[in-house]
């Protein structure tokens, strides 16, 4: 008998890390039903549009992938932040099977059997315990949170997504342990405002091997260093209990590498921009991070032109950016989302001059980047293989997340693997990249 072939979906991820996620756990459940991947639109029996709607450019993007399924399958469905406020699609595509928000899982799968039901085949129903990824097999993230409790004033998330709802140490555990069962090299923590997590949860135990582990931010942080893999954290706020786990940095049990967001330095725009933990003392800390763990990597965004800052404030920035040192930096120029608050504030700034300030911001980072990196010549980095060529191997070092940051170009006696951790010797730096050969396997 002739077996009736597998309904195919094809799968448009946008947006952010988080949105990753989302896109995962739909794939991993539409796997294990029996559905498969498309590669095109064209041939597929349905298409998943899993949008952002952060800023309105994204939205931009969101509705430009949502018009060319429609063009080239016609059925269509939509989930992610833009769909939490759908009129904006159904205006544009009127005939978009089904509109869902971030997290909805249930509702897409809904949609999906509705639109094409799975077909009954228990050999089908064969997923790696792990969940399908998206991102390559040695990496992986770890989303320990949804949503989040500040609000500041450019940013519709809690919107979107809600107050902070964590999840329960336990939980989060297992799905590492799983991933690094599974050959994950490198955890990579996020979450909207990581050093939070658990306040919702009144930092509640749950049952982990033998003991029991808090929702805290720093235990989860410890246990997860106990996994064996890289531990990287993102979008920390820099809280006063963020010092604790510096301490665990300089131990080697996570990262040494903090993704703060810190937006901007000058005192009043944070104050505009309603920012958490914003307060005068951060280079200090910084200061004081370094003096116990030397070899920590700073990560952060800032936005340029945020409305009513003055050259006073973005020099003060300037300045603040050479004393912090920060290590990886991304510049935004604000760009007004439809429903923050942020634009009704006084004073937007003008697009040429937030040009201007982004021209200067990233010249005086590079500066500052070539100067960080040019110390590590001579030194010797871990570096984990993320691509092979032809004659150069491209990895990264602790000081390295994947996508954002910059990378290692390694010469190699042996032929290297993806997801291999060798020992480099670093020959040379450019700006933003190190250059150097292996010299331990
Ligand atoms: S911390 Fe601020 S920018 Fe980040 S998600 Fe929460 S409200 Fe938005």
């Amino acid at each position: 008998m002739q077996q009736a072939a597998a309904p195919k979906i094809s799968f448009v991820s946008l947006g952010c890390p988080k949105a990753l996620v989302d896109s995962e756990r739909i794939i991993t459940r539409l796997r294990a039903e029996g559905y498969e991947l498309a590669r095109k639109h064209d041939g597929a029996d349905l298409v998943i549009v899993n949008t952002c709607g952060f800023l309105d450019s994204a939205k931009q993007e969101s509705l430009a992938a949502i018009g060319e399924a429609m063009a080239a399958n016609g059925k269509v469905i939509v989930t992610g932040c833009m769909g939490a406020e759908p009129e904006q699609i159904e205006a544009a595509y009127p005939g978009v099977l089904s509109i869902t928000g971030p997290q909805q899982y249930e509702s897409v799968l809904d949609a999906v059997h509705r639109a094409r039901p799975a077909l009954h085949n228990p050999h089908l129903d064969l997923v790696p315990p792990q969940g399908v990824r998206l991102t390559p097999r040695h990496y992986a993230y770890l989303k320990i949170s949804e949503g989040c409790n500040n609000r500041c004033s450019f940013c519709i998330i809690p919107k979107l997504r809600g107050d902070l709802a964590s999840r329960p140490a336990a939980d989060v555990l297992r799905e590492a342990e799983k991933l690094v069962a599974a050959g994950v090299k490198e955890l990579l923590v996020i979450s909207q405002d990581t050093s939070a997590y658990g306040v919702d949860l009144k930092y509640a135990e749950s049952p982990w091997k033998d003991r029991s582990v808090r929702a805290k931010f720093l235990d989860l942080a410890n246990e997860l260093g106990e996994l064996g893999a890289w531990v990287r954290l993102h979008y920390v706020y820099p809280y006063p209990h963020v010092d604790e786990v510096i301490g665990l940095m300089a131990d080697g049990k996570v990262l040494p590498y903090l993704d703060i967001p810190f937006q901007h330095a000058s005192p009043d725009v944070l104050k505009l921009m309603k920012r958490p933990a914003a307060q005068d003392k951060t280079l200090d800390r910084i200061k004081r991070w370094r003096e116990i763990c030397p070899d920590l990597s700073l990560r952060s965004t800032f936005i340029v032109g945020f409305p009513g800052e003055t050259e006073r404030d973005f020099e003060f920035l300037l300045d603040w950016l050479d004393e912090a040192e920060i290590d990886r930096l991304g510049a935004f120029k604000y760009e007004p989302v439809a429903g923050a608050p942020s634009n009704a504030l006084e004073d937007q700034i003008p697009d040429e001059v937030k040009q201007e300030r982004w021209n200067r911001l990233m010249a005086r980072q590079q500066a500052i980047s070539a100067r960080r990196l040019k110390r590590k010549v001579g030194t010797r980095q871990q570096v984990i293989i993320d691509e092979i060529g032809p004659t150069v191997a491209k990895g990264r070092s602790k000081a390295d997340a994947p996508e954002i940051d910059g990378a290692v170009y390694l010469s190699s006696r042996r032929p290297l693997r993806i997801g291999e951790i060798v020992t480099a010797k670093i020959d040379r730096a450019d700006a933003y990249d190190l250059h150097g050969t292996v010299a331990g396997f």
